[in-house]
């Protein structure tokens, strides 16, 4: 019989320890939950149980609840969405699964992003992680040359991922890591706009195995300047690797292939529904290789899906909609002071007029509006207002008194 004051597990008495939790035939202190739940942990870690429980909060989101939910963050892009809500959506299926009667393994899905610059790549990955709770990288395939040459290696790509997921090693390990720029290690070839080849063939060669999922040691302090340090072994098999690229110059290349494939029998009516204002569509794995990809590299990033360019209207909307819009984070700014902020209609325009007027995109509203907001930013908090309206009239002013203009 346990006595009631003590813990049935270690002894302790109730005076030397924490909390002792009563239960129906004995106790429990603190420490001994804590240590229980270590060994729980580990137990789980080991049956790969653990994945299930702690990266989806207990459940798996559907792929239409993971479109709803970039819905919320990122505008347009619906194509792009849906691909990764699946690729996502399978991704972590894969992940979960068990061993199977038929013995069926599934494979990885990479994606390949491709969109001109600040149309939402980045930040279609970005939403995605934190909706998933897992660590998430961005890095930049541009950093990357082969061994030997400046620059760092291919295992650098880990370790912002092992950072973030502050050296947990499981969990990096069913991360997410967006190599922005991958359009940038092309090989220099057919496509005139790639002027250096250290990089090139050899970093895709480097990505390969890590990409596909192999044991790769990383440098936990990055960089070549810790000869030191010890390294860490991160297995990527489960990592899901979203890649970007703008890859500039596709367009020819596609509209290319959609001309030459439409030669023929049945060609009119083919060529009659190609939307020449947007060739990034029809993007396909050739074209990618016709870019400087390696096939091997390609056939890794099975998933590809394209991103809409910003028109006035995607842009208008962004400034607007989005759960964390510009005017929306500008309006909280204000009301730590108590000032109530709206925004005329007209002033939206204005600023997409500006955007699009100086060729800056979805990236430059924010500098944009930073040019028309910073004088009522410095002047509200020391002035006693109420309530705060910024005209077009108010913002041409301060626009035109700004660097940008
Ligand atoms: P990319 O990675 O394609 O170059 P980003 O995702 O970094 O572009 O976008 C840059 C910024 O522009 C984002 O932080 C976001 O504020 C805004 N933005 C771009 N596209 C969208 C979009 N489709 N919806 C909402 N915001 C967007």
């Amino acid at each position: 019989m346990a006595s009631k004051d003590n813990c049935s597990f270690c002894g302790r008495p109730r005076n030397q320890v924490g909390v002792l939790i009563t239960g129906g035939t004995g106790n429990i202190c603190d420490e001994c939950v804590r240590h229980a739940f270590d060994v729980i942990e580990l137990e789980d870690a080991h049956t790969g149980k653990q994945s299930k429980d702690k990266h989806h909060n207990g459940k798996m989101l559907k792929p239409m609840e993971i479109k709803q939910h970039l819905d919320e963050y990122v505008i347009g892009q619906d194509e792009a969405k849906k691909v990764l809500a699946v690729a996502v959506y399978n991704h972590y299926k894969r992940i979960n699964q068990g061993a199977n009667a038929d013995n069926i393994e599934i494979e990885k899905s990479n994606i390949m992003l491709v969109g001109e610059t600040g149309t939402g790549k980045t930040l279609l990955a970005k939403t995605i992680a934190k909706m998933l709770d897992v660590p998430f990288a961005i890095v930049d395939a541009t950093v990357l040359t082969e061994a030997g040459y400046v620059g760092e290696d291919i295992e650098s790509l880990l370790v912002r991922l092992l950072q973030n997921a502050d050296y947990d090693v499981p969990r990096a390990e069913k991360g997410i890591v967006f190599i922005d720029e991958i359009d940038k290690i092309a090989r220099k070839g057919d496509n005139p706009s790639i002027t250096r080849d250290v990089s090139g063939e050899g970093v895709q060669q480097g990505l390969l195995k890590l990409l596909e999922g192999s044991v790769v040691n990383v440098p936990p302090q990055g960089g070549r300047k810790h000869p030191e340090q010890k390294m860490i072994a991160v297995n990527t098999k489960n990592i899901l690797f979203i890649c970007g690229g703008a890859f500039e110059g596709i367009d020819k290349i596609i509209a290319r292939r959609l001309n030459t494939k439409v030669v023929g029998f049945g060609a009119r009516e083919k060529t009659k529904e190609v939307d020449k204002n947007n060739f990034l569509q029809y993007v396909a794995p050739q074209d990618l290789r016709s870019f400087g990809l390696i096939p091997e590299i390609i056939g890794r990033i099975p998933v590809l899906a394209h991103l809409d360019p910003l028109d006035r209207d995607a842009l208008r909307r962004i400034l607007v909609e989005p759960k964390n819009a510009l005017s929306k984070q500008y309006s909280e700014l204000f009301k730590m002071d108590n000032v109530e902020l709206s925004f005329d209609d007209e002033t939206f325009d204005f600023i997409v007029d500006k955007a699009i007027e100086f060729k800056l995109g979805a990236r430059g509203l924010r500098s944009i509006c930073e040019a028309i907001m910073i004088d009522a930013m410095f002047e509200t908090p020391s002035a006693h207002v109420k309530t705060l309206v910024i005209t077009k009239e108010f913002a041409q002013r301060r626009f035109e008194k700004s660097l940008i203009a």
